[in-house]
């Protein structure tokens, strides 16, 4: 009986395994086509200088509306997207159009765009870049591309190269989610980096907590240390600002800065109305 018993749980781990492989084709086919079918749309969420509150620019953060499953999140969708490979398309897409978008901002206020390893790895990555740029008429100091470490252990050569490449064009590079990766020191070492975003994770209860502070304060002295300015990611609270605002933190984000939103959210700072003449997901943003 136990046996049988055995042998039931099995099949059952075998279907329902079965199941999720189905799934994630599914989720797989249906990324590969939610380009064309307009699916995908940027909401920005706004950085801001912490000692005077000034914009700074936005970070784009991609957004999925899927037929039937409604929202998916990226934290879903982009690990995904990057095994099955159409995360190229996607990134195309991504920064075609936050370059596109910003481009008709009334204040020449910054975008950050995340990019994966595979655009990173890609050789032809800093020429697509060049290309969007041109064709957006987004000048190249108005553009940061946000990358992990993660992104940067593939092949370093490789991501070296095209940082280099990147700068080269006046575009700058920040380092995304710093300290959840690993050698970080050597990483802020070897890659030509503009601009160091402390994770989220570190500034939860920074104002709270003496080891977080601690590892917090050590980033920032870093940044000092080296010349780059440090983003403080998830600023929840006041309490948490106005700890970074005491030790010197250059810019934060998070939702008490801002909440992520549609562009037309910030039509005061970028002159795009939502009377209907709001940018096409569409309309030759994707690479011709
Ligand atoms: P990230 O680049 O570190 O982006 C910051 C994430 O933190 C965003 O989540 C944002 O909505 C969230 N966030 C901002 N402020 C707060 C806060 O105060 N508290 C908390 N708890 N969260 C906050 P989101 O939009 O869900 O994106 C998650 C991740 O997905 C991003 O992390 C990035 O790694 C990836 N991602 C998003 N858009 C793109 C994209 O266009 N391309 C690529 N390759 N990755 C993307
Ligand atoms: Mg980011
Ligand atoms: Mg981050
Ligand atoms: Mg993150």
């Amino acid at each position: 009986r136990a046996k049988a018993e055995g042998k039931d749980t099995f099949r059952y781990f075998e279907a329902s395994m079965g199941a999720q492989a189905r799934d994630r084709r599914i989720l797989e086919q249906d990324l590969r086509q939610a380009v064309a079918r307009g699916e995908f749309r940027l909401v920005y969420q706004p950085q801001k200088e912490i000692s005077s509150g000034r914009m700074i620019g936005f970070e784009a953060l991609l957004r999925w509306q899927h037929p039937e499953r409604g929202e998916v999140p990226p934290s879903v969708f982009i690990p995904v997207a990057e095994d099955s490979g159409s995360i190229a398309q996607i990134g195309e897409w991504v920064l075609a159009t936050a370059c596109k978008e910003a481009a008709t901002w009334k204040n020449p206020l910054m975008v950050a765009v995340n990019v994966s390893a595979v655009q990173l790895h890609n050789p032809d990555f800093s020429r697509k870049v060049h290309e969007v740029l041109l064709r957006t008429g987004l000048a190249a100091g108005r553009l940061e591309l946000e990358i992990t470490e993660t992104a940067l252990v593939k092949d370093m050569p490789r991501a070296l190269a095209t940082l280099r490449q990147i700068k080269a064009l006046g575009v700058r590079v920040a380092m995304d989610d710093f300290g959840t990766g690993y050698s970080s020191l050597s990483n802020l070492r070897a890659f030509p980096f503009d601009k160091i975003k402390i994770d989220g994770s570190f500034i939860k209860q920074v104002d709270r907590n003496d080891q977080v502070a601690t590892i917090v304060r050590a980033v920032l002295g870093l940044g000092r240390g080296l010349g780059l300015p440090v983003l403080a990611e998830g600023v929840e609270t006041l309490d948490e600002l106005r700890f970074l605002d005491a030790e010197d933190c250059d810019i934060g984000q998070g939702y008490f800065l801002g909440r992520p939103g549609p562009i037309e959210a910030f039509g005061e700072l970028t002159g795009v109305s939502s009377a209907g003449d709001g940018v096409k997901e569409d309309d030759g943003a994707t690479a011709k």
